[in-house]
């Protein structure tokens, strides 16, 4: 399948986008994903990314479009892609729309994950992420079975410098701004599918029936 997922910092993209590679083989495409490993790794691109990621800012739409037009070449991308956490402004919707076009390719459907904003205040303070693997955890309701360590890799699991209650509250007030009205430019293109839905499986559950139909 080819999906976008839409919603806030903390909805459940990744989650969600993870639970779905298992279904089809669909490879999972994150851009907060490859942006941290640039970091980590320090090159050029890390270099350009990082003091915009670490304020909760978004990074520029060239970059990331460079980023993507790479990505999805990719070979893995046959067997169906899921973007989480892009696009994440107008311009990159139009300019992916472009890029698919010029693929001869389409997409499923875009899910917009609508998760009411007390849900996502307290998932993402107490959020904590693997920072070799990307694994998520939540300090209440997914420890690690061994606190502060990876049960999948062994890797340090840390709150991630973007998750300050400043940073959050940035975030927040930049996707309402510059994200959400995505919403509307899929919605003009036939192709949203709403899901108000605080579990992940019931999310999965309103995806299949989409595709089914
Ligand atoms: P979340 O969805 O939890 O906010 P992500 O891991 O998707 O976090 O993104 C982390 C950060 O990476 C963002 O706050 C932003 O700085 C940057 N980023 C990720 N994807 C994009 C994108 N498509 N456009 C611009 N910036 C991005
Ligand atoms: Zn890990």
């Amino acid at each position: 399948m080819k999906l976008i997922l839409l919603g806030a910092p903390g909805a459940g993209k990744g989650t969600v986008a993870k639970l779905l590679t298992k279904m089809d083989g669909s490879v999972q495409i994150s851009t907060g994903d490859i942006l941290r490993a640039a970091v980590a790794a320090g090159t050029e691109l890390g270099k350009k990314a990082e003091a915009a990621m670490k304020a909760g800012d978004l990074v520029s739409d060239d970059l990331i479009m460079g980023i993507m037009g790479e990505r999805l070449k990719e070979d893995d991308c046959k067997a169906g892609y899921l973007l989480d956490g892009f696009p994440r402004t107008i311009p990159q919707a139009e300019a992916l729309k472009v890029l698919l076009a010029n693929m001869g390719e389409e997409l499923d459907c875009v899910v917009n994950i609508d998760v009411p904003r007390e849900v996502i205040l307290d998932r993402l303070t107490t959020r904590r992420t693997c920072s070799d693997c990307g694994e998520i955890y939540n300090v209440k309701s997914n420890p690690p079975k061994e606190e502060g360590k990876c049960d999948k890799c062994g890797g340090p699991v840390v709150q991630r410098d973007d998750e300050t209650e400043e940073a959050i509250s940035n975030r927040l007030d930049v996707y309402n701004e510059k994200t959400a009205p995505l919403a509307g430019f899929y919605e003009n293109e036939g192709m949203l599918l709403t899901v108000d839905a605080t579990s992940s499986d019931a999310v999965i559950d309103a995806i299949k029936a989409k595709l089914a139909s």
